[in-house]
């Protein structure tokens, strides 16, 4: 629909095509998992609540307290992204993910500490090849293909469960951030590159990139947010 791009997912949270969405996510996830299912299973009981009450996503936001699988299964079904600002990270290392619509209180699904053993038992191979394939780094390429196809398996029996399954959940009050602001931006008198304005600082009465005016600035990769370059 015209000016709707998430329509269709839209549709598909509504009528509980828990199986579609999750295809969809692993295919901006690269692979299936039960991390992602899980993220997709809490995301989709979520919104279906909001939608009980409401109509419409717009001002819904997410914490998610992992940078894991489980926060690309929610940025997809919720649309809730690092993009559009409407997801929020909580380096907790926690599967857990807080589910707000502005102005109310949020719903927090964390994940159980015995949900594994909701499918566990019934992929009791998986563990072993894990073990084997991911930490050890020792599996054969056949090892690595059943892994992969047993873990499809496994994500579509985890997004089929009821989510109170898996996830304790709870009402929380939330304090979330005002709208992102639109800054300005401004060009750097080193490398001519144009620049977001709280990202600059002056020197000599010029203006530079973090980068040029040799300042701190934050990343965030596989083991969490640090904060890099030099002071000069
Ligand atoms: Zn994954
Ligand atoms: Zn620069």
């Amino acid at each position: 629909m015209k000016g709707k791009p998430r329509d269709k997912i839209w549709k598909m949270i509504e009528g509980g095509e828990k199986e579609k969405l999750l295809d969809h996510a692993a295919a901006l996830h690269g692979h299936y998992c039960p991390g992602l299912a899980l993220g997709v299973n809490a995301s989709i009981a979520a919104l279906k609540r909001f939608e009980s009450e409401h109509t419409g996503m717009e001002d819904v936001l997410v914490i998610v307290e992992t940078n894991n699988c489980f926060s690309d299964g929610v940025q997809y079904v919720t649309g809730c992204t690092f993009g559009n600002n409407s997801l929020v990270f909580r380096d907790l290392g926690k599967t857990a993910g807080t589910f707000v619509k502005r102005g109310e209180k949020g719903l927090r699904f964390v994940t159980r500490s015995d949900a594994r053993e909701e499918w566990a038992g019934e992929f009791t191979e998986y563990g072993e090849l894990f073990t084997k394939v991911v930490r050890e780094r020792d599996g054969t390429e056949e090892d690595r293909v059943r892994m992969m196809e047993m873990a499809e398996d496994i994500s579509k029996f985890v997004v089929g469960l009821e989510a109170d399954k898996l996830f304790e959940i709870e009402s929380v009050e939330v304090t979330l951030p005002e709208y992102a602001p639109i800054h300005d931006s401004h060009v750097c008198e080193g490398c001519g590159e144009s620049v977001m304005s709280t990202r600059t600082i002056e020197r000599d009465g010029k203006k530079f990139c973090l980068l040029c005016g040799g300042d701190k600035y934050f990343e965030l990769d596989g083991h969490g947010m640090h904060l890099r370059g030099e002071k000069k």
